[in-house]
């Protein structure tokens, strides 16, 4: 395994690899990995000739008041993880390189961009596509692996890639929980123990929503009530947003029929985590 730190030799791998009519399966991440990373990882490596996993911390992503500045950084044991996973290069650019002085361009998938997550953190998805842009132009893999752990970003990464016609397929894996259903996240380590133990009140009200709908509720107003009267119970919790919107346009729906992406972000003490599923 390679650790290559240089977008010019990131960019001529890449090339290499694509002249000898190999695959190169992409999962770009922040780091501090996961077996919610792991499970991208290996899926890329089933499926690809060789496997760029990349970390990049990107400030371009953060809010002024968010955590860049702590956000966990561990890259001797994250390539242990990538070597044991079978990744070949892990790219890892440094934010001078990304950003050079008098950087300007950044792309934004409108409204998309704008709703559940985009509405709480504002320039948030802007930051995500360009970086994911610019990482596609360097790696120029064949596939890249997201999580739907974050439906939004791979929905608005999806829409990008389709409107601005980028080579890359895009294939969104399963949310990888704990045993309790917490899903995996970097930040859960933000979390002290009886935190941790509230944090299961996310994929709680989500198995509510889940099950109301199974019975029969087709109204969101009602499924969303219930799963805000659950959440406001609970002590030091604090409900962002639940939203019950369809899976291409992010748009609310009213009345429950076929497929729909329920979305919540919660506040548990400080750390503000998002969890989501579909419901069919
Ligand atoms: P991050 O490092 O948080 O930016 O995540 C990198 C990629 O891993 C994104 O595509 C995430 O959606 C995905 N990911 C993060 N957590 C999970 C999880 N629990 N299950 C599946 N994929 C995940």
């Amino acid at each position: 395994m390679k650790i290559i730190r240089s977008i010019r030799q990131m960019s001529k791998i890449s090339d290499g690899i694509r002249r000898k009519s190999k695959t190169l399966g992409f999962v770009p991440t922040m780091g501090a990995l996961h077996e919610g990373h792991l499970s991208l990882i290996r899926r890329a490596g089933k499926e690809n000739n060789f496997v760029a996993v990349s970390i990049f911390v990107n400030p371009a992503q953060f809010g002024p008041e968010e955590d860049f500045k702590r956000y966990p950084r561990d890259l001797n044991n994250d390539a242990r993880l990538c070597r044991r996973g079978g990744v070949d290069f892990i790219f890892y650019p440094q934010a001078k390189n990304m950003y050079p002085p008098g950087y300007k361009t950044y792309i934004e998938v409108g409204q998309l961009s704008r709703v559940l997550c985009g509405k709480f953190r504002p320039g948030h998805f802007k930051g995500v596509t360009t970086i994911v842009a610019k990482l596609f132009n360097i790696v120029a893999p064949t596939t890249a692996y997201f999580g739907q752990k974050d439906a939004q970003q791979a929905i608005i990464i999806k829409k990008m890639v389709e409107d601005l016609n980028i080579p890359v397929e895009i294939k969104i894996m399963p949310t990888i929980r704990d045993k309790d259903g917490l899903a995996l996240s970097s930040r859960n380590i933000y979390l002290s123990p009886r935190e941790r133990t509230q944090a299961r009140v996310l994929f709680h009200v989500l198995s509510l929503a889940k099950n109301l709908i199974r019975k029969g509720e087709k109204r969101s107003s009602e499924v969303i009530r219930k799963m805000e009267e659950l959440i406001n119970k609970q002590k030091d919790t604090r409900l962002q947003y639940v939203a019950i919107v369809d899976i291409e346009g992010l748009k609310p729906i009213q009345k429950i029929r076929g497929k729909v992406l329920i979305a919540l972000a919660v506040y548990i003490g400080k750390t503000r985590l998002i969890d989501n599923i579909i419901v069919n």
